[in-house]
This record gives structure tokens, C-alpha cells and sequence, in this order.
């Protein structure tokens, strides 16, 4: 095992342990492959699936899987008109699965995100019956400043630039507290507890991903 793999393993172990204290139910799978398998495991077939926009996911590769499977998917990228898209953002809120990113994840097992619109946040709170969260080791951080400071210096103008907004960050690298209307920044949220026990699940993975 490499020095990389055996770091991320010990910190995963510490993860998981707080994620038990606080009522989610967390796996560390060291690749992305695993981390497929393991979440085909969680979903029962027959199901509806939805979820946020994520690098991660598509790293993951799981949109194309999902689509070979039974599910019924909740495709935002389908919408044919404004209204069928607003529909699928609603009816988003009744899907059995929620799968999505995370912008940080504390040693201590609480989840840091910031939203533009907000969907993908207000999923995680309330909504979809579960969320399974896919976070690579890469967005560990110590504690929730740091967190909050891996989102202003690398995930959200990293998020901006891939989405190709007209934010100042994606010209600094580094964010310059816009108050843009192309902002992906307007809410932050710190998830320190699974209200309904182990409706959230979080799966670390040995590898870097996402942004
Ligand atoms: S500059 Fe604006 S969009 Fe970019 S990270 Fe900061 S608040 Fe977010």
C-alpha cells in the first residue's frame, strides 16, 4: 500500500467513526469502482434516483451506469422546456435517492457546502428519502474553516470555471466575495447531524476527486 493510500485509509477510519455519532452511516471504498459497486449495492432496483451537479459523480461515471439499470431518473439534462425542468427540480424532493458531492468533509464528519441556486443543498437538508454523498479523500479538511476555506480558494472557483460563469473568481483563482448574478455562492451549509437516522450516506473514496 503507498504511503497516499495508507494516510487516506487511517483518516477515512476517523471519519467514520464520527459519521456514526452523528446518525449517518459512512464506507470507505479505495477506488471509484468500488465506490460504483457499493452504491449499487445501497439502491434498490425499481427505485427513483436524482441528483446534483458534480464533477465527482462524473468522474465516478455513475450517470451512464445508472441508465443501464432499472431506475426511474429524475434527468434534469432530459427537460425538454423551462417547465419540465421545474418539474424535475420538485418532483426531485420525492426521489428515494439523492446521490451528490460534497464541497468539504471535517475529520470529525460534518459536511460543508455551498449552493448557487440552492437544489442540491436543500435536498441534502429535506426531500429525498436518502442522499448518498461521494467524496473523495481529496476534500477532507481538518476542521469547518477550513472547509469553508477549500470552497473559496479552490471548489467554488474551480465549480465557476467549469461552469464558464462570469464571476471574478474565474479570473483570480480564488474568490473575491462576489455578489454577481452569475454567482454559484448564496448559501452556505454546515451539515452536523442526520435528522432521520442514516438517511444520509456518505461514501469516501481513496482517490482524488472532484474539485
Ligand atoms: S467570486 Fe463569487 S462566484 Fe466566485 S467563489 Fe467568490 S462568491 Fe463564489
Amino acid at each position: 500500500m503507498t504511503p497516499r493510500k495508507e494516510y487516506y485509509k487511517q483518516n477515512a477510519k476517523k471519519i467514520l467513526t464520527a459519521l456514526a455519532k452523528r446518525h449517518m452511516v459512512g464506507y470507505y471504498c479505495e477506488t471509484k469502482e468500488i465506490a460504483l459497486k457499493k452504491a449499487f449495492e445501497i439502491m434498490q432496483e425499481g427505485s427513483t434516483v436524482a441528483w446534483g451537479g458534480s464533477q465527482t459523480l462524473k468522474e465516478i461515471g455513475i450517470l451512464e451506469e445508472l441508465k443501464k439499470h432499472n431506475y426511474t431518473l429524475l434527468d434534469r439534462d432530459s427537460a425538454k422546456s423551462p417547465e419540465e425542468l421545474e418539474k424535475i427540480y420538485h418532483d426531485t424532493f420525492c426521489a428515494d435517492y439523492y446521490l451528490m458531492s460534497t464541497n468539504a468533509i471535517t475529520l470529525d464528519g460534518k459536511l460543508i457546502n455551498m449552493d448557487g441556486r440552492g437544489n442540491r443543498i436543500a435536498a441534502l437538508i429535506f426531500g429525498p428519502k436518502n442522499i448518498i454523498v461521494f467524496a473523495g479523500m481529496n476534500k477532507v479538511v481538518p476542521n469547518e474553516e477550513a472547509g469553508i476555506e477549500r470552497i473559496k480558494s479552490l471548489a467554488a472557483p474551480m465549480n465557476a470555471i467549469r461552469l464558464q460563469t462570469k464571476t471574478p473568481c474565474t479570473a483570480t483563482g480564488h474568490c473575491q466575495n462576489c455578489s454577481s448574478p452569475s454567482s454559484i455562492c448564496s448559501n452556505l451549509l454546515i451539515t452536523r447531524l442526520s435528522k432521520t437516522p442514516n438517511r444520509i450516506k456518505i461514501i469516501l473514496i481513496g482517490e482524488e476527486l472532484g474539485f
